[in-house]
């Protein structure tokens, strides 16, 4: 950190309210450096800010105020500022913005440094209540985290009183702990397992990497099962051993328990853990530590990327394909791609991990600019399933089935065996669209522009884009016969009752994201089954991921065109990754495994690639239509979302942009629209999109930038730019 500034010198101040500008204040008393969390006056209020360095000038000295304080933490490092300064330019965001995400949960202030924290003690109080029992349920449902007592009742929604309550009866129990209770050490030294030979090559290159201390980003791929994160775990003792931090960021919190247990095997302890299921007081912690360097391995989502690191080492992004990584709301950004930038400041090593890596990162390992290693087989006795397509065309299907005789004959072989099977359709809740049999009217959400969904279990209609439920009616909302509404089309929960149907002494078990209110409840389904407690499983892409069923020997995909309907390009790519992983899921036993895809179309490019599994000749074909198109990775696009109350409002200044896109046209860009976004109403805002188009190397968000600089956006519209949009 160079260059304090004196007491009563003019220094800049980045605060995170939406203000989108540098101020200015005087140093305090004592004099202040750059990256000093400090408090300013800002109109009646002291807000958070960050010294950003020398001050602007142009405003008049005398009417500067002071900065209050500077408030006890470590500094934010130049990387950090450097990072969130580049990512703010690459995204289009204000810089208050990006350093909102990376105060989330700061663990700033004048808290004590003792205080009391509740856990979970031994037995059950005599007289159970509702209020108790949830107050018992969230401290088992964290793994044995710790909660203020403000955090505990808030989160089981009863009063205080009601865990002081508890405490009598040694249920509960109340500690005074130091606020910064250190992390248990990991220890890289511990021998991980012996490793095969390819696996020993790549940990080795990782390794190697990681002990160079400068930037560098590997593309580590292999099937699912072949080692990976045996692998990385390699790379990540490396950079441990070297007295640096490590971040393993991973797409999904269900698949976080798992880990754990798997880092705390590998390295005798813990490592912190960052996510929305984490408490605010571990957060605080969490944010303290990773600023002294004092938490080593952070496994965390994506937004522990804006943690303050004091010394990072290495980034792992694992799964990262995953479309969860990139953040739809707020600030648009891809944590596989911010996770490159913030390692180059950082000289850090980057490693993605990927059994189906995205077309991106496919790219760039081709180009050079990606080391790749890969991982053939899978480890041990576990081979690859067997692929196979069921022609739906040749199949006798009477109406209202999804399940065909021929997958229904392999599910009966599995049954008979002892073995699971599991059947993949990517639809949640019980029939796609409810259709009146009248007037042919189906039902929609009030909000968006989007059916609703029937939800059996829950015994109502869903909009999977707002979340709004309503009751099933009787009478159809539009012609008013009664009786006349029908479900169409198969989710999960239908499927299941199908299933039930099908196979009555079967133990059918569903796994679908809305069906488990918390973390905890999904992972325990999870256990059970892989316990062998299920003997079909009914599953969405939630089971794609990760889990290991031993038992599983069948993976059946009810509709493989599924994902290839629709004109996004990136539907392809899409629908080879997951069916390859959901493919994966089999055989990971001893047992060898076999998916079958039920298709109408199994001649269709696509399908023929997830089945011979020519992965590079997918990825070729793919990028040469993706090249002529002068589509993403080798174009750039970007997309513009105005949003209104009114349709016309939203449309009458995509229109305005439209004509006055003198800026992008300097850098030779395409601008298509407005037209109605992918999803044209959502939450009661219509929604207008802009797409850009620009060749690799064009200077797209100046150019952004400048043809956005002169709009006044009217009242209630608002703008968003997507930086780099997911489908197009
Ligand atoms: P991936 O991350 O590629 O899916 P994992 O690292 O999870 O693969 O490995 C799959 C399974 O094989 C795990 O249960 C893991 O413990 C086991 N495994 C992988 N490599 C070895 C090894 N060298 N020795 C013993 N078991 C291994
Ligand atoms: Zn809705």
């Amino acid at each position: 950190m160079s260059g304090g500034f004196a007491p009563g010198a003019r220094v800049g101040v980045l605060t995170a309210e939406p203000l989108d500008r540098i101020l200015d204040y005087l140093a305090p008393e004592g004099g202040c450096r750059p990256g000093d969390f400090v408090e300013v006056p800002l109109g009646p209020r002291r807000v958070l800010g960050v010294v950003w360095g020398p001050g602007e000038g142009g405003f008049d000295a005398a009417r500067l105020r002071s900065i209050g304080r500077v408030l006890d933490a470590a500094p934010m490092r130049d990387e950090l500022r450097g990072f969130l300064e580049r990512a703010a330019e690459y995204t289009l965001t204000p810089l208050s913005a990006m350093l909102r995400l990376a105060t989330r949960a700061p663990g700033l202030g004048d808290a004590p440094s003792m205080q009391k924290i509740y856990r979970r003690g031994a037995g059950l109080p005599d007289r159970m209540t509702e209020p108790r029992a949830r107050v018992i349920e969230v401290l088992e449902g964290y793994g044995g985290l710790a909660f203020t007592l403000g955090e505990l009742a808030a989160e089981a929604g009863v009063s205080p009183g009601v865990v002081k309550g508890l405490l009598a009866t040694g249920a509960v129990l109340e500690q005074d702990t130091p606020r910064d209770r250190p992390y248990p050490r990991l220890d890289p030294a511990r021998p991980g397992l012996a490793l095969a030979e390819d696996q020993a090559t790549a940990a080795a290159r990782l390794c190697a990497g990681v002990a160079n201390g400068v930037y560098g980003t590997t593309l580590l791929k292999g099937v699912t099962g072949s080692g990976k994160t045996e692998v990385y775990l390699e790379a990540v003792a490396e950079c441990l051993r070297r007295g640096r931090q490590a971040l393993v960021l991973l797409p999904e919190i269900a698949l976080t328990s798992e880990f754990l247990a798997r880092v705390e095997r590998r390295f005798g302890a813990r490592p912190a853990e960052w996510h929305s299921g984490v408490t605010m007081v571990e957060r605080r912690r969490l944010w303290r530590m990773v600023g002294r360097g004092e938490a080593q391995l952070v496994v965390g989502a994506r937004s522990a990327l804006f943690l303050p690191f004091r010394d990072l080492g290495l980034i792992v992004v694992d799964e990262e394909h995953d479309s969860s990584y990139k953040q739809e709301e707020g600030v648009l950004y891809n944590a596989r791609d911010m996770a490159v930038l913030r390692a180059s400041l950082a000289s850090a090593q980057v490693v993605l991990a990927s059994a189906t890596p995205s077309l991106e990162s496919w790219a760039n390992a081709e180009a050079g600019k990606y080391a790749r290693l890969d991982l053939t087989a899978r480890f041990g006795a576990a081979e690859l399933p067997e692929m196979a397509t069921i022609d739906l065309r040749a199949e006798d299907m009477p109406a209202g089935r999804w399940i065909s005789p021929t997958l229904q004959r392999a599910v009966a072989a599995r049954l008979a065996a002892g073995r699971q099977s599991l059947l993949f359709l990517n639809r949640r809740g019980y029939a796609p669209v409810t259709v009146c049999r009248a007037c042919g009217h189906m039902i929609g959400c009030d909000q968006c522009d989007a059916r609703m969904v029937e939800h059996r279990f829950l015994k109502r209609l869903v909009c999977h884009q707002c979340g709004e439920t309503k009751p099933i009616p009787e009478t159809c909302p539009s012609c008013g016969a009664t009786g006349k509404l029908a479900p169409v089309g198969p989710g999960v929960e239908r499927l299941a009752e199908e299933a039930a149907a099908l196979f009555p002494a079967a133990r059918v078990a569903v796994l679908s994201s809305d069906l488990f209110t918390t973390a905890r409840a999904l992972k325990d389904q999870i256990e059970a089954i892989a316990g062998g407690e299920a003997d079909i499983i009914i599953g969405t892409q939630l089971v794609a991921k990760g889990h290991n069923f031993p038992l599983l020997t069948l993976v059946g995909v009810i509709d493989a065109d599924l994902g290839l309907q629709g004109s996004d390009l990136r539907a392809a790519e899409r629908t080879f990754q997951l069916m390859r992983q959901v493919a994966g899921r089999a055989g990971r036993g001893a047992d060898q495994g076999v998916a079958l895809l039920q298709s109408f179309q199994p001649e269709h490019p696509v399908i023929r690639a997830i089945l011979t599994g020519d992965e590079e000749g997918f990825w070729r074909a793919e990028a040469a239509e993706r090249r002529a198109a002068g589509m993403p990775p080798y174009g750039r696009l970007a997309g513009i979302i105005l949003s209104a109350p009114e349709a016309k409002t939203a449309f009458d200044l995509g229109t305005h942009l439209a004509r006055n896109d003198a800026p992008l046209r300097r850098i030779g860009a395409q601008l298509y629209g407005p037209a109605p976004a992918p999803i044209a109403r959502i939450r009661g805002r219509h929604r207008v999109r802009l797409l850009i188009k620009a060749a690799k190397g064009a200077a797209l968000q100046p150019a952004i930038r400048d043809w956005l600089a002169p709009v006044k956006l009217p009242a209630q519209v608002r703008l968003a730019v997507d930086i780099d949009p997911q489908s197009f």
